[in-house]
């Protein structure tokens, strides 16, 4: 208000006082804005901040998914005493019919939790087993891997999972870190096609972690918040290697299924996402944990839904009901600038990308029922 007025004067003033009147006008320029400095000078952290949207336009809460759907990509580590009743009634408020729980374990541990889920809800729960690495490079490591799986498959299991502990942690007899496409581990991909089991299988973690840790990087928050995440070309290899190692796998075994967990870490980058399912048509995806990539590019995330809607599930890895909400409304509505859950994640808001029913049914359904084996049908509409 103080700039509007002394400017006013000095447009009406005589080009005699021009002078003193601009040094005037300029010293209280730099008062105001070092006042106005002041006024707004309270430090807000990045990790505090977090405006809320004045934004009206037409918001569509989904808390009940459209359509019955199956969760590829879940984790209940204690299923074989756990109650679920609790589990399937929270199901229940989401239109989730099956969950697919990753964290089967194997041996006794597997035909425990198989067991409480015959013995309960048969048809609400399917299991994967996981791999024990532990002495791998011991004689006979494989045979005996390959014959646990076996023994796990007759026992309920309905797929394998691999955790990103293969590649980042998992060491054989020697200490070596063991590659992701290690040929040790070729004969228990191939004993998946033959028991016709998909792999779903989690590799590296997301690229930035590998970035240094500073301001341009879009994963800070997540990093500064969870050190632990953060990566290195020697911690405990590069990105790309990583990543290369896994499609390794994919090329090397044509006959086995693949789900490639979160996207591949390419929901950021589909083009080269689309390249990769165009070359290897055994593979799919799951989005669990990259739903915020996804509600970034609405336009560009729903004509890959449309091109890959034959090879892409409903996975979303963490257990918080409450957060599904944001899945359905990413995949379901068309809602502008709605709220993400999860800050470390996103710092952006998200899209709906409007998928049509026909779209909307194999990615909640069609798409697992036709790669996991055992899902009872009759749970799901045609
Ligand atoms: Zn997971």
């Amino acid at each position: 208000m103080v700039i509007a007025i002394i400017a006013c004067e000095i447009t009406s003033s005589k080009p005699t006082d021009m002078s003193n009147r601009l040094l005037i006008f300029l010293a209280l320029m730099v008062s105001t804005s070092a006042a106005l400095c002041q006024s707004t000078s309270q430090h807000i952290d990045f990790e505090k901040y977090d405006p809320v949207s004045t934004l009206v336009v037409p918001q569509h809460v989904v808390t009940h998914a459209k359509f019955p759907f199956i969760d590829v990509h879940n984790h209940q580590w204690n299923m074989a005493s756990q109650d679920l009743s609790e589990l399937t009634g929270s199901m229940d408020t989401l239109n989730m019919k099956v969950m697919v729980n990753l964290s089967g374990s194997n041996g006794n541990n597997l035909q425990r939790m198989a067991e409480n889920v015959r013995s309960h809800y048969p048809n609400r729960f399917i299991i994967f087993a996981n791999i024990t690495f532990d002495g791998i490079g011991n004689n006979g490591w494989t045979e005996k891997a390959v014959k646990q799986l076996e023994e796990d498959v007759k026992h309920g299991a309905n797929g394998l999972k691999i955790f990103k502990s293969l590649g980042f942690s998992v060491k054989d007899n020697t200490g070596k870190l063991v590659r992701i496409d290690d040929p040790r581990l070729d004969a228990i991909w191939e004993k998946c096609a033959e028991l016709k089991i998909p792999v779903l299988i989690h590799s590296a973690d997301p690229k930035p972690f590998w970035f240094p840790e500073d301001e341009h990087n879009e994963r800070w928050l997540e990093i500064a918040t969870h050190p632990g995440r953060k990566r290195s070309d020697t911690d405990p290899a590069p990105w790309d290697t990583l990543i290369q190692e896994q499609h390794n796998v994919f090329r090397k075994h044509a006959n086995t299924i693949f789900i490639a967990a979160h996207f591949g870490w390419y929901a950021n980058d589909l083009v080269t996402l689309g390249k990769l399912l165009d070359s290897l048509p055994n593979v799919y995806t799951e989005f669990g944990a990259v739903i915020a990539e996804l509600g970034r590019q609405p336009r560009a995330a729903k004509a890959f839904f449309e091109k890959y809607q034959d090879r892409i599930l409903f996975g979303k890895d963490s257990w918080v009901p409450e957060e599904y909400t944001t899945y359905f409304r990413v995949l379901e509505t068309e809602d502008e600038y709605f709220p993400y859950h999860k800050k470390y994640h996103a710092f952006w808001a998200m899209y709906g990308m409007g998928l049509p029913d026909n779209i909307l049914k194999k990615v909640y359904y069609k798409n697992a029922l036709k790669i996991i084996p055992n899902i009872d049908k009759t749970l799901f509409p045609d």
